[in-house]
């Protein structure tokens, strides 16, 4: 595999963070730029460290401004780029749909265009998200796409579409792969880098570290009357680092030219459904601790229960998640345990 520069948008952030780490320690070289709207510089930092590359470029600029975008591509030899410059907070894209599709659209669109121009191949950070409530589990990358329940989903549905469009107007001359999350937890294991959330979090496990550090009271599990075996939600949870190791093969991937089509998509996940309670469960197992949770109405728009099939990334990629949930809640642990100076 030959060394290749890729350019990871909204690299300074949770997911970002982390495959910046992976792309590194994979041999690749890496220029991180963001503009810092949802994330401190700790995780860029915290990247460094990891990685010994105290030369690590890294660029503060909006991506919504097409001749930053153009400038950047301008002074790099950039070979890929990974998009993850983008808003993600559901409840917030309901009440603020302007703000999103702005934001969201139009990042990805000035990275498309200049990407296209100058042959560069392109990974989108799509989202489980876009299979809404699944009729058949586990899902497939064929399982139809429903219609989005929030502007943030619709969003990635969007995208996904903009970035097929592109990849088949330019006749292949660049590539595309879009990745679909499921739900990416965790931590680094040397917990310098980890998630960040601002203000009260939305997601389940950073509610749960926070509430096991004394941030937070009391987590409230959002139903226990959903038609599963506990009545909890189930999710395919995957580990950050396995997370962003996906994209280590997608990158290879697209630059080796071992793609079977020029717009690709992937499931990433484990191809395992854990319940809300599960988690918490194997959380105080493994971490030898008791969590103050109680039972709670469910919340609006959530899903009952979703799950990865990842044969398609595991055969196509060969890629496939290997750290067990039970390290992967000792990591997000000792991240939070991290931030707090304990
Ligand atoms: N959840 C919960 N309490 C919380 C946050 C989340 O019970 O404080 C549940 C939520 O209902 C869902 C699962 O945890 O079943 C995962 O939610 P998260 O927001 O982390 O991800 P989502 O699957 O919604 O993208």
């Amino acid at each position: 595999m030959a060394k290749k520069t890729v350019l990871v948008s909204g690299g300074a952030g949770f997911i970002g963070s982390h495959v910046t780490v992976e792309l590194i320690s994979a041999g690749h070289d890496v220029v991180v730029a963001d503009n810092m709207s949802n994330c401190d510089m700790t995780c860029f930092e915290g990247v460094k460290k990891i990685t010994g590359r105290e030369d690590l470029p890294f660029i503060k600029m909006d991506f919504c401004n097409a001749a930053e975008v153009d400038k950047l591509f301008s002074e790099y030899p950039i070979d890929a780029v990974i998009h993850f410059a983008a808003f993600k907070a559901v409840g917030e894209s309901v009440e603020e749909p302007v703000k999103y599709y702005k934001n969201n659209l139009i990042s990805f669109l000035n990275v498309l265009e200049t990407a296209s121009k100058r042959g560069c191949n392109v990974l989108f950070s799509s989202s489980a998200t876009v299979y809404g409530e699944p009729d058949k589990l586990p899902v497939t990358e064929e399982s139809p796409r429903q219609p989005a329940t929030s502007p943030y989903g619709n969003t990635k549905q969007i995208c996904e579409d903009i970035l097929s469009d592109t990849v088949k107007a330019t006749g292949g001359k660049i590539k595309g792969i879009a990745l679909r999350y499921f739900n990416p937890i965790g931590a680094h294991p040397s917990a310098l880098i980890g998630e960040l959330p601002r203000g009260v979090p939305n997601n389940l496990v950073p509610f749960i570290t926070q509430t096991a550090i004394g941030k937070r009271e009391c987590l409230s599990i959002f139903g226990n009357d959903y038609p599963t075996p506990d009545g909890t939600c189930q999710r395919d949870y995957i580990d950050i680092v396995d997370l962003a190791k996906a994209h280590v093969f997608a990158v290879t991937r697209m630059i080796d030219g071992k793609m079977k089509k020029d717009y690709e998509i992937f499931n990433v996940g484990t191809g395992r459904p854990v319940s809300v309670l599960e988690l918490v469960n194997a959380f105080e197992k493994v971490n030898g601790l008791k969590l103050n949770y109680r039972f709670a109405p469910r919340r609006a728009g959530d899903v009952t229960a979703i799950w990865a099939d990842p044969t398609l990334a595991n055969e196509e990629m060969g890629w496939k998640a290997e750290r067990t949930v039970e390290e992967t809640l000792a990591s997000a642990w000792a991240w939070e345990k991290h931030l707090a100076g304990k």
